[in-house]
């Protein structure tokens, strides 16, 4: 028997415009354009605390229901290595920004230690035994998130950060679609129970051997995580002893290796950061920060689960928040399942198919509405409003204008179908031509229904929908 603890230590990038310490953009750049003499770590330059990365910090904490702390201060941690110009990393070791969270995943729930801001130092990029260095990363602003060592499997752990990952796009705090835009420390110990006979003692016990903990450093990808701490376990399986250090995931070959023995906090020789104040921030700060928070998926998903859909189409519209912003609008004015369905599967397969993501696209509401209206209308079918919205995102991405819905039409030289009016001129026809069909229906042959269906189809030019066929038919015939 076994029992495994695993704690992850979760690097996230905050969404600003600048650095967290200076006004460098943080945007996409040519290597080493986006820097200045604080990110360089020039002697003699002071950093300067970008308020927005606090305010999303705290917005981090609050969704992950921390105690959020009105007073911290920075410190520097110590030590020598390329990417790191000035020899210390500025981060918070005694006061975070927040603590003492949870997140719960069904009815798991995994605490939250702490959450604290600290920069990022260079990117490194190995090539030809040659390490370069790219600055542009130097200072962007990034929140370690630390859990407790609460999560027990690597599914449980890639379960956590993709709760994590929704929860941060909900409340738009980072951009996931950047590379690196969130980078994990695993932790994981393995403690055995092996049973122990002692026939002196007259009888057997358990013995409990607490395994040390091993942390996998800089995994990228959630996917990974999991495929890391699977590895893990397996590697430690067949180890009499299995010493602390810290390890190296390594995606190619899918194993770790070691990198280091585990240094101790203390080794890093944490000072203060004497260039920055003790930061306290207004009651008024915390206030407006508290109230704009927006919704959170699972309070979304609550709501949503109320109206009568399936629960796969509602977690379908909680894999992006855009997706379920318009469909609080469309449910203003239309039918809660067909507008969840048309946003979910139809819309959603097709900007899948183009790897979008809605807030990309200027599909606006209006367009899905008339889309719902010309379904409500059976003007269209299903299989039509798919086609209409495979075609609007097409003309975004041949970087066209997008068409209006009726335009689309109009460009397939769609012809409507009939007019009920029609429809019933062509049932009474049918019925007409077919006496022998109409009286075995009325004895009871259900199948002869069927046959006069697929007439009426015929004469309309399968400009008729079946279901409406039937309705007519039934209504001359019973
Ligand atoms: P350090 O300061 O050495 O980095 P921390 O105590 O801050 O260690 O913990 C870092 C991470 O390691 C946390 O996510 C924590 O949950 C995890 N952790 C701590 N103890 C264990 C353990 N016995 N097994 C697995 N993970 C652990
Ligand atoms: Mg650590
Ligand atoms: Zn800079």
């Amino acid at each position: 028997m076994q029992e495994i603890k695993i704690g992850l230590e979760v690097h996230v990038q905050l969404n600003t415009e600048s650095k967290l310490f200076c006004s460098c953009s943080t945007s996409q750049a040519e290597p080493n354009t986006n820097v200045c003499d604080v990110c360089l770590g020039f002697p003699g330059t002071k950093p300067v605390l970008n308020e927005k990365a606090i305010e999303l910090a705290m917005k981090i904490g609050y969704a992950l229901d921390c105690k959020v702390n009105k007073k911290f201060l920075f410190s520097r941690k110590t030590y020598f290595y390329p990417d790191l110009a000035k020899n210390f990393q500025i981060t918070q070791l005694e006061t975070p920004i927040a603590s003492n969270g949870k997140l719960k995943i069904g009815d798991r729930i995994i605490r939250i230690r702490r959450i604290h801001l600290e920069e990022d130092p260079a990117k490194i990029i190995r090539r030809d035994n040659c390490i370069l260095l790219d600055y542009n990363r130097s200072g962007i602003p990034l929140v370690e998130i630390v859990t407790e060592p609460d999560l027990k499997l690597p599914a449980e752990a890639r379960s956590f950060l993709q709760h994590l990952q929704q929860i941060l796009e909900f409340i738009y705090v980072t951009d996931f679609n950047r590379e690196g835009s969130m980078r994990v420390d695993a932790n994981i110990s393995i403690t055995k129970y092996e049973p122990v006979y002692d026939y002196l003692k007259n009888g057997g016990m358990i013995k409990k051997l607490e395994g040390a903990r091993v942390e996998i450093k800089n995994i990228s990808g959630i996917k990974e995580v999991e495929k890391a701490l699977s590895y893990e376990i397996l590697r430690q399986k067949n180890l009499k002893q299995v010493v602390r250090e810290t390890r190296l995931w390594n995606e190619k070959t899918k194993t770790t290796v070691s990198a280091r023995e585990k240094e101790e906090e203390e080794e890093y020789g944490y000072i203060f950061e004497p260039d920055l104040p003790i930061i306290e921030i207004p009651e008024e700060m915390l206030n407006k920060v508290q109230s704009n928070m927006p919704e959170l998926p699972e309070s979304k998903k609550k709501r949503f689960l109320k109206y009568n859909i399936s629960e796969e189409i509602i977690d379908t519209l909680l894999t992006d928040p855009e997706l379920t912003h318009y469909f609080e609008y469309l449910c203003e004015t239309h039918n809660e399942k067909a507008s969840a369905v048309l946003l979910a599967k139809y819309l959603k397969k097709t900007l899948n198919y183009h790897n979008l993501k809605l807030k990309d696209v200027p599909i606006e509401v209006r367009q899905l509405r008339r889309i719902l209206d010309l379904l409500q209308q059976y003007l269209i079918m299903d299989d039509m409003a798919e086609i209409i919205l495979r075609e609007m995102v097409n003309d975004y991405v041949k970087g066209k204008k997008i068409r209006e819905p009726d335009q689309v039409l109009k460009d397939l030289n769609y012809e409507k179908p009939l007019e009920e009016e029609k429809i019933k001129k062509f049932v009474r026809e049918v019925i007409r031509e077919n006496t022998k069909a109409v009286k075995d229906y009325r004895n009871g042959e259900k199948k002869s229904l069927d046959y006069l269906i697929g007439q009426v189809m015929r004469k309309t030019g399968r400009r008729a929908d079946a279901k409406k066929i039937k309705k007519l038919l039934k209504s001359e015939l019973d």
